[in-house]
């Protein structure tokens, strides 16, 4: 088929590459035209496990355009997919703007049939918006389906070529059709389309993203209770995940989550509960566990520096949300580093992905960029582990510890054994494990 994805983001590029390596043409469209000069030129702007081979040999196999121009990728497609950002607003609640300023560009360009795709997450009734606003900008039939994406920054290849399930909200059966046989190479070995209304398809993606952030702050909740009663988070999750009604995914205390997706799309749902005038308080307690827990090592460093962090030395090793990716949007490290910078710290910060981009937002004369994490070691009264890089699994404890001016660890991500870490010589704290 011939296919347009337009924004070529994490879901946007990852999505065209993915369904041009099942053999549809896809072009993929941008507003950013020094993106889409970069991807013309074979570069990919995003750092994803796999996605520059993917997209280098699907391009060289003439399945994979880039294009600024709406005219002809609306022209050369039967189905147009939208990709753009949904950010939050001040207020908290979506903004849909982006999606509908793409939706009106295809309107223009429309001259018979389309099916019109949102991958982007948007509130509901965001499907009925898009029908009213290309209806009335022209006369040439169309559908609206909603098709929310969950692929994880890191895993998102795999993810979209094996999806656990593709969901469709349609208004029409002939879109649907359309879309089955589109995904239909996604789905030979069992079935795992989900067929639906777009209201409820736009609401499961959020519901999605809403179930697993509550997994993380209760898991949070409880691991600062586990402090305060003497118990181990360790010893309670895998008590608890022993139990198939539980499961273990999802489990881990640490330092919050962040993201482009958990944080915006809790604070998106609870602002659609205001605007109907429905009280979410565990959408609200999501969300208030999580910005304690952001802020959870700083009180912990200054706890142990008696209040006196200004000129320590503090090591930060990794600095995205999560390992596998460069995105840093609402990384729990950049929280850290605000909160010891304004305090008079200094800090040795290291990541072996998203240093580039971290180089651009963060200019602070006391930022000293290291070269790996021994590096970011030396002369540090402290450690801060925030993204549990593989890389940080094995580390040579005692050589690091010679090279350090003190002996503090900050393990937020619960990463190694506290009797381990003592043993080594090391002042250790996790998150949700007694110091004692
Ligand atoms: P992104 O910021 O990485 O990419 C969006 C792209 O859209 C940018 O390149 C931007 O230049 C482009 N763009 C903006 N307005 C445009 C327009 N009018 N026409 C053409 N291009 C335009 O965003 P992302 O992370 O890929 O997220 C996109 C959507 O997918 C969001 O709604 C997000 O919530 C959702 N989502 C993201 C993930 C994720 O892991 N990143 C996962 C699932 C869903």
């Amino acid at each position: 088929m011939n296919l347009l994805i337009i924004g070529t983001g994490y879901v946007g590029l990852v999505t065209g590459a993915c369904l041009a390596e099942m053999g549809h043409h896809v072009i993929c469209l941008d507003i950013d035209q020094g993106k889409i000069e970069a991807l013309q030129k074979g570069v990919v702007p995003i750092y994803e496990p796999g996605l520059e081979e993917l997209v280098k040999r699907n391009t060289l196999a003439g399945r994979l355009t880039f294009t600024t121009d709406y005219a002809y990728g609306v022209h050369n497609s039967q189905i147009c997919f939208i990709a753009v950002p949904t950010p939050s607003q001040s207020s908290g609640s979506c903004d849909i703007s982006y999606v509908l300023q793409a939706a009106s560009s295809i309107a223009t360009f429309m001259t018979d049939y389309r099916v019109i795709v949102t991958k982007s997450t948007v509130p509901v009734g965001t499907a009925s918006q898009i029908r009213k606003l290309i209806a009335a900008k022209t006369k040439a039939p169309f559908d609206v389906v909603s098709n929310p994406e969950f692929l994880k920054e890191g895993a998102a290849i795999s993810d979209c070529m094996k999806p656990d399930r593709i969901i469709l909200g349609v208004e029409s059966a002939k879109a649907a059709e359309l879309m089955k046989e589109l995904y239909s190479s996604f789905t030979l070995n069992h079935d795992r389309i989900l067929i639906m209304d777009t209201a409820s398809a736009e609401m499961t993606k959020y519901v999605a993203n809403a179930m697993l952030a509550s997994r993380i702050s209760f898991m949070n909740e409880i691991a600062g209770l586990c402090e305060k009663l003497g118990a181990d988070i360790h010893h309670v999750r895998a008590g608890i995940g022993s139990d198939h009604r539980i499961g273990y995914h999802f489990l881990y205390a640490g330092v919050g989550y962040g993201g482009s997706c958990f944080p915006k799309d809790i604070r998106a749902l609870a602002a659609m509960a205001r605007s109907v005038n429905y009280e979410t308080p565990l959408l609200s307690a999501i969300n208030t566990i999580n910005e304690r827990q952001k802020r959870l090592l700083a009180k912990k460093m200054a706890a142990y520096f008696s209040g006196e962090v200004a000129h320590k030395t503090i090591a930060i090793w990794g600095l995205s949300f999560k390992p596998g990716t460069d995105d840093l949007r609402e990384a729990p490290a950049l929280q850290l580093i605000e909160e010891l910078l304004s305090q008079g710290a200094h800090l040795r910060l290291y990541d072996p992905i998203s240093m580039p981009k971290a180089k651009k937002l963060l200019t602070h004369p006391s930022i000293t960029w290291c070269d790996n994490e021994y590096h970011a070691a030396q002369g540090s009264d402290a450690i801060a582990l925030l993204t549990e890089w593989k890389q940080f699994r094995f580390i040579d404890f005692p050589s690091l510890l010679k090279q350090m001016q003190g002996k503090a660890f900050f393990d937020g991500r619960n990463q190694y054994k506290k009797e381990e870490m003592q043993t080594k010589g090391f002042d250790y704290f996790g998150i949700g494990v007694p110091t004692t």
